[in-house]
């Protein structure tokens, strides 16, 4: 691809507002520029009727890929895991750490800030999420509790240094001492405080997100779920309007009857997709390290010894596949739940979420069945299935 101007042409164009059929998205200098009906006469066209044309996803909870996990912390790692995000669809994420020692912790976060200024070349590094240290017993899932650290200032900032700016989600127990103050302390400096692997009860949480916490980590997951007389960490995440949760799609993680519950009470704008994926994703079933715990993969489904669900091997295309045929939601609804939600979420929509002219040209292309076939970049391919590369030659 010589030209910095191009249309792409596809079945189906998913923008921001509607499925548009037949349509021209033209690319000039890595952004869009124009969605059109009819195509000016000089401009090359990629050609690519049949498939259809999506934002590209963004994942703002993934751990590894193909054997590379964030913890590694080494640019080979992240990498690995950017290209193999690119082949399902992701063009940004946030590199996810999970509980280890405290030097493999700011190890990671240094990587992922150095990758954060040079990017690697698939998925772009968009952030760090903290996903470990700050944590209760009680729903610990796959983070080892003998790391757990006391929730203080001089913790958070030490991660905030080494990651050079690129710390932008910390998960927290709201039930931990002074944590609302360190949550005010975190959405101050524009990072996100999100609630996760936590035994808060309803009262604790609404208070936390009173104090500024934006919502809730893989909802329903390492948190104390409903009951009727305490509506726990799970209810008051859901309950509150302005609260954003995460949910893994897998089939696995959350009952299907259970997506359709969080959809009728969150809406299509404060639900977003994560993946959740590990080390193991892109990977034969078998043993894997999540941080410092042993997980057994068995038909993809990822365990600690004590049986507790570790993260996943799932990819985001395969989660807007599985809302789609598993719920009620709307088909742009649920592919906006895997790149503008999420992106709304990390304040980056104005450049990136979704098709729409002056957003970047981060986009992806899918069958009808939603397998990714080829991901673009600021326009540029940075992944492309079989043949389909000769439709950018001009
Ligand atoms: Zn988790």
């Amino acid at each position: 691809m010589k030209t910095t101007k191009y249309y792409i042409h596809a079945s189906e164009v998913y923008t921001e507002k509607t499925i548009l059929k037949g349509s021209y998205v033209l690319i000039e200098n890595g952004k869009i520029a124009d969605i059109t009906q009819s195509p000016k006469q000089d401009i090359a066209i990629a050609n690519l009727h049949g498939f259809n044309l999506l934002p590209g996803f963004l994942d703002l909870h993934i751990h590894g890929r193909e054997g590379a996990d964030i913890m590694d912390a080494t640019p080979k790692a992240i990498e690995t895991i950017s290209t193999s995000l690119a082949k399902h669809g992701v063009v940004g994420f946030l590199a996810t750490t999970v509980t280890s020692t405290w030097d493999n912790t700011l190890a990671a976060f240094e990587n992922i800030g150095h990758s954060y200024l040079s990017q690697p070349s698939g998925a772009q590094v968009l952030g760090a999420y903290n996903e470990g240290l700050f944590f209760t017993e009680d729903h610990k899932g796959a983070h080892d509790e003998q790391y757990f650290l006391p929730l203080t200032k001089e913790n958070i900032d030490a991660i905030i240094t080494v990651s050079k700016g690129s710390l932008k989600v910390v998960a927290l127990a709201p039930e931990l001492p002074e944590s609302d103050e360190i949550i005010t302390y975190l959405a101050n400096k524009n990072i996100i405080p999100m609630l996760g692997h936590t035994d808060a009860n309803f009262e604790q949480t609404c208070n936390a997100l009173h104090a500024g916490a934006c919502g809730g980590v893989h909802v329903f997951n390492g948190m104390r779920g409903i009951h009727h007389r305490d509506p726990g960490c799970a209810g008051a995440v859901l309950l509150d309007r302005n609260a954003y949760v995460e949910v893994i799609a897998d089939g696995v993680h959350l009952h299907p009857s259970i997506l359709d519950l969080i959809y009728r009470l969150k809406g299509p704008k404060k639900m977003g997709l994560i993946s959740d994926c590990i080390v193991a994703g892109g990977m034969k079933d078998g043993t894997y390290k999540l941080g410092m715990l042993e997980v057994k993969v068995t038909d993809g489904i990822a365990r600690t010894a004590t049986g507790s669900l570790a993260g996943s091997t799932l990819t985001l295309e395969k989660a807007v596949n599985n809302l789609i045929s598993l719920t009620e939601i709307p088909t742009l609804e649920a592919v906006h739940m895997a790149s503008l939600v999420p992106a709304e979420f990390l304040g980056v929509s104005d450049s990136l979420g979704s098709i729409d002219i002056n957003k970047r040209a981060c986009l992806t292309l899918v069958d009808n069945d939603f397998n990714v076939h080829a991901t673009l970049i600021d326009g540029k391919l940075v992944y492309c299935k079989g043949d389909l590369a000769k439709h950018f030659y001009f």
